[in-house]
């Protein structure tokens, strides 16, 4: 039987950041005078960040990441957020306020980082509010994007999406059976129609897809790459190994890692899998970064080292 630590641990935060879902109270990763922000609500005081950040000295705020409730629709085994936390939401006005604050620094917005954005059934009010706030108070149009499992898609009012620079769908197999244990409480075939509706409905929208790689999706990704590209018609994916390091102990990795089950891969699987993608795709392809730089161009690309959100 393999040994594990009972004990979940939480992962360092960079030190010019503000908000930490690891531990969101904490005051060492309140920082004073941050260059990005994690705002998303905490249980029973869903303001709590909103009230701090805006105490802050914000003049060199370069991105932000925001999550308007603190839930998700779904249980994925590698998911290593606090997802058993009781629903907060943080308000349109609320977050208006801090974009007020930082615009005219930041230049990245992140909606939907930590949790499901969609699981806020307003979501478009809150597109609408970063509309507002860049038309009327940015010098430049900072790049904004939405990061989202994809199911509820077909059951929001979503008439801003086309503001977007770029949607993160998580999709993990192209295989009904595999997609379903991965992604635990989604339905496959109502995620493919959901992105399918996408695509036709918004042709200039990018999407961008992400693929955690783990031992029970490990051989689906050569096959998944072209399903992706060509039966998605996404244009761009990220194949990112699984971290299986640091987890919430409220999280669904940590059940996982009780359970025994071991979702990591050896240093040997992974580079096999990136020699695979190589091979598979011409190069010009299968390397390179996406939106690693101010500028943040997405380009049908198979697989990139990590995608800066
Ligand atoms: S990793 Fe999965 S379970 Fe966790 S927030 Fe994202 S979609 Fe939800």
């Amino acid at each position: 039987m393999r040994k594990h630590n009972k004990r979940a641990e939480v992962a360092p935060v960079y030190d010019d950041q503000f908000g930490y879902w690891g531990d969101a109270k904490n005051e060492a990763y309140l920082h004073p005078q941050p260059k990005v922000l994690n705002i998303f609500p905490v249980e029973g005081d869903p303001e709590f960040l909103v009230r701090e950040v805006l105490k802050r000295d914000l003049s060199k705020v370069e991105k932000i990441r925001f999550d308007p409730v603190n839930v998700c629709n779904i249980a994925c085994i590698f998911c290593c957020t606090d997802l058993k936390a009781k629903h907060a939401q943080i308000s349109p006005e609320s977050l208006r306020s801090i974009l007020h604050r930082i615009s005219q620094t930041c230049h990245r917005i992140s909606c939907g980082c930590g949790y499901e954005p969609l699981m806020a059934k307003n979501i478009d009010e809150y597109i609408q509010t970063i509309k507002k706030v860049v038309n009327d108070e940015f010098p430049l149009k900072p790049k904004v994007n939405m990061v989202t499992n994809g199911m509820l898609l077909g059951q929001r009012n979503l008439d801003s999406l086309e503001y977007l620079d770029w949607v993160h769908i998580s999709v993990h197999s192209h295989r009904k059976e595999n997609f379903e244990r991965i992604e635990k409480g989604a339905n496959f075939d109502t995620l493919v129609s959901n992105i399918k509706n996408l695509r036709k409905k918004y042709t200039d929208l990018n999407i961008h897809i992400e693929f955690v790689v783990n031992q029970e999706n490990k051989e689906d990704v050569e096959e998944f790459t072209h399903w992706a590209f060509e039966e998605l018609q996404a244009d761009s994916i990220n194949l990112k190994r699984v971290a299986v390091e640091s987890y919430h102990p409220r999280s669904y990795l940590y059940e996982s890692v009780i359970a025994e089950s071991s979702l990591g891969l050896l240093d040997e699987e992974w580079h096999k899998i990136s020699r695979k993608i190589a091979e598979s795709w011409p190069s010009k392809l299968a390397e390179g970064q996406v939106f690693s730089s101010p500028d943040q161009i997405i380009t049908k690309c198979a697989m990139t080292d990590f995608i800066e959100l």
